[in-house]
């Protein structure tokens, strides 16, 4: 991603330089435009959710923290001491977590030239967002076998987007022949900076730990928000 077209980091930025930022405004086909509080991206243990301190909780060993924004879990995990590594595909965001202290790379996680071998793989804030799409679950966990040591897991969190569609009589109106109702399209918009659209995914538990077991992992059920979020520990099958 290029610097000129990454709002996300260029809000990041500005409130890591500043300590303020404007309005970062998120687009999609399905939903109202919304607005991302930057602040909430640098928020700090005691803003964080139980569902983040119990994935932080979890954490051992090497971990890599994919995704990892302006890097607050990483900046906790560093400061407790624990060997963590962050990776972003903005440029803007890796800047700020360098400047923060931690050993951040600038590397998109489905690009097979990032290699290594970690213990805990942490993907928080709708960690499964970066699958993009159902059909890219197969790619994802290729991905994640090549980058997890024998003893390793991931941590990711993800929401079940059924509530959006549920009906007054409490039932739920899905087209089964329409895509999978948590894939999603985003665009961010920041000051004049417009991103290029991109496709988010929302899983529910029991669709993830199906193609989890189909691609030869297994799914774990760690914890659950308070609306419909939760968070899965997944790892290989021996
Ligand atoms: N985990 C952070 C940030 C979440 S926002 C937090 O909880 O605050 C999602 C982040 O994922 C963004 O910074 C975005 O640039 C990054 N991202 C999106 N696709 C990615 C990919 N394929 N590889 C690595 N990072 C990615």
């Amino acid at each position: 991603m290029e610097s000129n077209k990454d709002p996300m980091g260029a809000a990041i930025l500005d409130y890591h330089r500043y300590g303020k930022a404007s309005k970062l405004r998120v687009r999609s086909s399905q939903f109202e435009e919304d607005e991302i509080p930057v602040e909430t991206l640098f928020r700090d243990w005691n803003e964080m959710s139980p569902l983040e301190k119990k994935a932080i909780e979890l954490c051992q060993g090497k971990i890599l923290d994919v995704g990892a924004g302006s890097g607050c879990h990483s900046l906790i995990l560093h400061k407790r001491s624990k060997d963590v590594e962050a990776i972003d595909i903005s440029p803007n965001a890796v800047t700020v977590m360098q400047e923060r202290g931690l050993r951040a790379k600038l590397y998109d996680v489905f690009d097979p030239s990032f290699t290594g071998q970690y213990d805990t793989i942490l993907l928080l804030m709708n960690g499964s967002g970066i699958i993009g799409k159902i059909e890219r679950l197969e790619n994802f966990f290729q991905r994640m076998r090549a980058l997890l040591s024998p003893k390793g897991y991931i941590l990711m969190d993800s929401s079940d987007l059924k509530y959006l569609y549920e009906e007054e009589d409490g039932s739920y109106l899905i087209d089964i022949n329409d895509n999978y109702y948590g894939e999603i399209d985003y665009q961010m918009i920041y000051k004049s900076i417009k991103g290029a659209s991109f496709d988010w995914l929302y899983i529910d538990f029991e669709t993830l730990a199906y193609y989890a077991k189909s691609y030869g992992f297994q799914a774990e059920l760690v914890h659950q928000g308070e609306h419909y979020d939760y968070l899965a520990k997944l790892s290989v099958v021996k």
